[in-house]
This record gives structure tokens, sequence and C-alpha cells, in this order.
């Protein structure tokens, strides 16, 4: 059973003239299949209490375990594989490739490893199908709207059925329509697999879709 536990997370950036605390002391337990969403005026800490539990910057202080490992005591190695294979990404601007198709974009945390394997390849045409984009899988980037683009994102998060999936503002750049959408293929499509979910955004109607709902006020997680 997949499990995140986050405990007295601090995160202090320091410049040559001050030191700036963003982040006081977080909490936060999830257990597989759980989701939670986490809204908060801009430049709070969501960001960068995302960055940190998907290892992609390191805490001041405090600790972050994924299923009883601490990633911050992987080697670099290490820590890139665990990443890899343990947390998916869905950013607001999407960071799909603009020379690779729908399919190779999904495919993109495969192809970092080499040629993907056949079942790889298949899961991914699935994922593709699970978004809705069946008739777009040989599409670039280009010649997809932006609600499109982002289903390709969650798609991609979700190759290698990631124990936990991050989004920061993933409805941030799109329409009420297609904000739904993809509200919905986020609250539906990793509790399938039994990942979690950890949602930031500034979308009151995003917030409420997920089951525990959370502020970041004063560095702190907050009950909303
Ligand atoms: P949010 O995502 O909630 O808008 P961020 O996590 O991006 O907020 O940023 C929180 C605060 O930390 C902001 O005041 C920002 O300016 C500051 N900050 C972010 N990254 C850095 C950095 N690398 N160095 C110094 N300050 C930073
Ligand atoms: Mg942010």
């Amino acid at each position: 059973m997949a499990e995140l536990n986050v405990s007295e997370l601090r995160k202090e950036y320091r410049t040559a003239a001050e030191s700036l605390r963003v982040l006081d002391g977080v909490n936060l337990e999830l257990k597989s299949g759980e989701d939670v969403s986490i809204v908060g005026p801009s430049g709070c800490g969501k960001s960068t209490l995302l960055y940190i539990l998907g290892t992609l910057d390191r805490p001041t202080a405090g600790s972050v375990r994924l299923d009883d490992v601490n990633p911050f005591e992987l080697s670099p190695e290490q820590l890139a594989v665990f990443r890899n294979r343990n947390i998916g990404f869905v950013f607001q601007d999407h960071h799909l490739l603009p020379q690779l198709t729908v399919l190779e974009n999904v495919l993109l945390p495969a192809l970092a490893q080499g040629k993907p394997q056949q079942d790889t390849v298949d899961r991914a045409r699935e994922l593709v199908v699970a978004v809705g984009l069946e008739g777009r899988i040989s599409h670039l980037p280009a010649q997809l709207s932006g609600g499109e683009r982002q289903r390709v994102a969650v798609a991609r998060a979700l190759l290698f059925q990631p124990k936990l999936i991050l989004a920061d503002e993933p409805t941030g750049n799109l329409d009420f329509d297609n904000t739904q959408k993809i509200s919905q293929l986020l609250f539906e499509l990793p509790a399938q697999q039994g990942a979690m979910l950890v949602v930031v955004t500034h979308s009151d109607w995003v917030a409420e879709q997920a089951h525990r709902r959370m502020r970041l006020h004063q560095g702190k997680l907050q009950e909303v």
C-alpha cells in the first residue's frame, strides 16, 4: 500500500541579503488512492512544496517518505530512477516536446531509458485512449488545443503507474469546459490505479473536487 509521509518540512531560500522562510512545518499523510487539493495565494510556497515532494528540490529540514523510502538519502543516480518510476508531474504549461507526437510525448519517461518495450508502448496507447485522444495519436503539440495538450500531460504522468501524482495548477491556462475535463481525468485515473494525488490550484472548483482540501498559510498546511 503506497503511502506518503511528510513531517515538519521546512524550506528557506537564502540569498546574499536575506533568508526567506517559505515552508515552516508542513505535515501531510496520504495513502494509496487518496487525493488532496492545496490552495493559497501566489507566492505562498505551493510550487516549492510540490517540487520538494517531487524530489526536484531539497528541504532545509524535515522529512519526506514515499513507501518508507527517504528519497533525499538516495544517490543522484538512484534518485533519478526513483523519481522516474514513482512520481508523475503535471505542470501548468504541459512541458510537451514540440517535435514529438502525442504517443511519443506520453512515452517520454520511457524514452529517457532507451527504446521502450512493447508493453510500455501498449500502455501509452491505452492512456492516449483513456484521455480521449485516440484520434490525435500522431499529432504534434502545435496541432492540439490547450486542453488536449494538457490531457497528453496527464497521460504521460501516468505512464509508469507512479505512486504519487503531483499537479501544479494543471488547469491554470484552460477555460472552464477544459478545466472540468482535465480535473475529471486527474481525480479518476490516478485513483483507479491506486496512486496518490496532490493538486495545487487557483480554481475553487478544482479544489472542491478533492476529498481533502487544504490551504498553505504562513508556511503550514491547514484543513479547509
Ligand atoms: P507559489 O507557487 O505558491 O506561487 P512559490 O513556491 O513559487 O510560490 O514561491 C514561494 C516564495 O519563494 C516566493 O516568494 C518566491 O519568490 C520564493 N522563491 C521561489 N523560488 C526561489 C528561489 N530559488 N530562490 C529564492 N526565492 C525563491
Ligand atoms: Mg506556483
